[in-house]
């Protein structure tokens, strides 16, 4: 018999909803039955309950340890913190994984694009420590500054706090080497910038070295400061991160899976779903020992809402890596395959991934995931 699997199912807002609801339709079309538990987060919660995030929707993941995601709309000015960064923190998600792939029929620049960007999700510039400027906070933490070391900050400053620890460093670079080995994957690089922030930056690629040692990469230190690295059965490199910018524009073919601190994981998961063609196509995951939260990358595209017009590809591709997670690797691979099969003849899909924005011929969410379905082999439920 069939295994059965119980996920929690947020449908999200804006264009959300009608991503979600396609994307359940072709998990379910190939085969796997997953038992969806759906919970509601967001602003028009928040206007019922008090709160974007409730309980139920946080307990269910953790008794499910498995959700599908679709996007949250975070309101200017509402006093309420990102439900998706809340979500993170709650459920301890520290490895935001995000990978970057080309599919032919999407236009891009790149052809061949394959490399998978693994962000560290709880700490850095990301954890929230800021001081207003002109605060009796700020004032104190300039002050503080200044005691503990010779340099000057303006009064008038704001101040952000970046802290970098070995303990969340560690696990998202053995994470990485974790993924690299059960995908398959040959090599680890560590992005950073440990030449000019020694102490958070260079206690990441301290540490990310040390991981690496401990997989099997033989780390070659010389007496004038320069490293290499050699062996292990999953590779190491490290760059520093504006020459990784560049070299993923230049060379992306010699990466592979880059691990990074949150900031420079967030603009560097961008810059390589660029390479790739856009947001429309670059799924997500949120993981961590508990608990996997899949999302698309992109957000609720408010404007679109409720016009079954925008791309499903994203949801639908974060619910092939679902699959792959729970080790459902043969319906993970036919739904991918359907969906590059659908996207590569360019018929079914939505306006974005037409050459022109306007064309009539494009179809909608739904007509698209009807076509991304007829692809799948299997049965249902
Ligand atoms: P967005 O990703 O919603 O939209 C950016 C652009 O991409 C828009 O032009 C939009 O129309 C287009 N787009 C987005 N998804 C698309 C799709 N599936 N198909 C075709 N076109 C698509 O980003 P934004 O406008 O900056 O954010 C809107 C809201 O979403 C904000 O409130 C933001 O906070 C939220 N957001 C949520 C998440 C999440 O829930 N994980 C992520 C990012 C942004």
């Amino acid at each position: 018999m069939a295994k059965r699997y119980r996920a929690t199912l947020i449908p999200g807002d804006g264009t959300g909803p009608e991503i979600v609801a396609v994307a359940c339709r072709c998990i379910e079309a190939t085969g796997v039955c997953i038992e969806w538990e759906t919970h509601h987060a967001g602003a028009e919660v928040a206007e019922k309950v008090g709160t974007p995030l409730p309980d139920d929707v946080v307990e269910s993941i953790r008794r499910n340890g498995l959700a599908l995601k679709g996007p949250v709309t975070t309101p200017v000015g509402k006093g309420f913190r990102s439900v998706n960064v809340a979500l993170r923190h709650v459920l301890d998600l520290y490895a935001c994984v995000r990978p970057c792939k080309s599919y032919p029929g999407v236009r891009s620049l790149y052809r061949d694009i394959d490399l998978v960007i693994v962000r560290e999700n709880s700490e850095d510039l990301y954890a929230g420590i800021e001081f207003a400027e002109g605060s009796e906070a700020a004032r104190e933490i300039i002050a503080a500054c200044e005691r503990l070391q010779p340099k000057k900050i303006r009064p008038d400053s704001g101040v952000s706090i970046k802290p970098i620890s070995v303990t969340g460093s560690r696990r998202i670079v053995q994470y990485a080497f974790d993924y690299a080995r059960r995908y398959g994957r040959r090599k680890v690089t560590a992005v950073h910038k440990a030449n000019i922030m020694k102490h958070s930056d260079g206690l990441f690629l301290d540490v990310a070295r040390q991981v690496a040692e401990e997989n099997g990469v033989t780390v070659h230190r010389t007496a004038n400061g320069i490293v290499t690295y050699e062996g292990g059965e999953v590779e190491f490199d490290d760059r520093i991160v504006d020459n990784m910018c560049m070299q993923l524009v230049q060379k992306p073919e010699l990466y592979d899976v880059l691990v990074l601190p949150n900031l420079y994981g967030d603009i560097v998961s961008d810059l390589c779903a660029g390479l790739v063609g856009g947001l429309g196509v670059a799924p997500g995951a949120n993981i961590g020992d508990k608990g996997a939260v899949f999302e698309a990358t992109h957000g609720s595209a408010p404007k679109y809402k409720g016009m079954n017009k925008v791309n499903p590809t994203a949801v639908i591709l974060s619910g092939v890596l679902l699959l792959r997670h729970i080790g459902e690797t043969d319906a993970a691979d036919r739904l991918e395959n359907a969906v590059a099969a659908v996207i590569a003849e360019g018929k079914s899909v939505t306006y974005d991934l037409k050459p022109d924005r306007n064309d009539p011929t494009a179809v909608g969410t739904r007509e698209m995931g009807d076509a991304i379905i007829k692809a799948v082999l299997g049965g249902g439920c």
